[in-house]
């Protein structure tokens, strides 16, 4: 099956990439099941999706919540009879160097971008043994893959999750699990807004943004790709960034 017909859990869907692909894959034909904390978003992109012909359904995940995702996994199960692919795309990036010692923010770091997967998987992993097949995507980071000041926390996040995926592909070579991590560079979205709190940074971070970002429907689009790829094809990993990105 290609990417008509699946199912498409989606979390941290109320923004950015999220709500993107949410969009993009409704669009080419799968169902989507939207998971984020702010439900006022995630009703008005369900509404819009449905008047477009499309399918989709959505209740409050917060990833930090482990019942939250089984809540999200059970609803894909319920409205559509399966789960085929979960996007693990919610993320909070907090921006400082390690020696301001940040902790609450790599704490939250840690809880949403490294435990919010986890906490996914579990949900998600028991539904596609039962199957037979499923996909985990990721949205990880291409600061992950070029470290820079301030973002070693958030890279190491990244990475981490880069890493358990790969590791869960060596554990699957039955051909029952594909997994796959997506790393976008500068996508135009929210993520910077909660990113520092000195206003001055900010305001360049959102600059930075907005002159080199591109459109978080171009991660979408990748995401669509690595979905609709046949049964025996696995695509690993996606680098998504600015022509201009260094
Ligand atoms: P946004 O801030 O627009 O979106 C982040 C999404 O994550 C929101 O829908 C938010 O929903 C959700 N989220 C945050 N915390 C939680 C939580 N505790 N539980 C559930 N959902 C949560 O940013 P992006 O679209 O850019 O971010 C999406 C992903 O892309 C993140 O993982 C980010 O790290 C990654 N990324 C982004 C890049 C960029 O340049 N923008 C570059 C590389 C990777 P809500 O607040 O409603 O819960």
């Amino acid at each position: 099956m290609t990417i008509h017909g699946k199912v498409v859990a989606i979390t941290g869907a109320s923004s950015g990439i999220g709500a993107a692909t949410a969009r993009h894959l409704a669009a080419v034909g799968a169902a989507v099941v939207l998971g984020a904390r702010r439900t006022d978003r995630l009703d008005r992109l369900v509404a819009e999706i449905e008047a477009a012909g499309g399918q989709a359904a959505a209740t409050r995940v917060d990833v930090t919540r482990p019942g939250d995702l089984h809540s999200l996994v059970a609803m894909a199960v319920e409205r559509f009879g399966r789960l085929d692919v979960l996007v693990g795309n919610a993320g909070i990036a907090r921006t400082s160097p390690v020696a301001d010692l940040d902790v609450k923010g790599w704490s939250a770091m840690v809880d949403v971008n490294v435990k919010g997967i986890l906490h996914g998987i579990a949900a998600a992993l028991p539904v596609f043994r039962r199957q037979g097949s499923g996909h985990l995507v990721t949205v990880v980071s291409t600061s992950g893959l070029k470290i820079v000041p301030t973002q070693a926390v958030y890279a190491g996040t990244k990475n981490a999750v880069r890493t358990l995926l790969e590791g869960m592909r060596q554990e699957s070579t039955d051909g029952l699990l594909r997994t796959t991590s997506i790393s976008p560079g500068y996508v135009r979205t929210e993520l910077v807004d909660n990113a520092v709190d000195d206003p001055a940074v900010r305001e360049q971070a959102r600059q930075t943004m907005a002159d080199l970002g591109i459109d978080p429907m171009a991660v979408a689009r990748a995401i669509a790709f690595v979905i609709d790829q046949p049964d025996d094809v696995e695509i690993g990993d996606l680098t998504i960034r600015p022509t201009r990105q260094g």
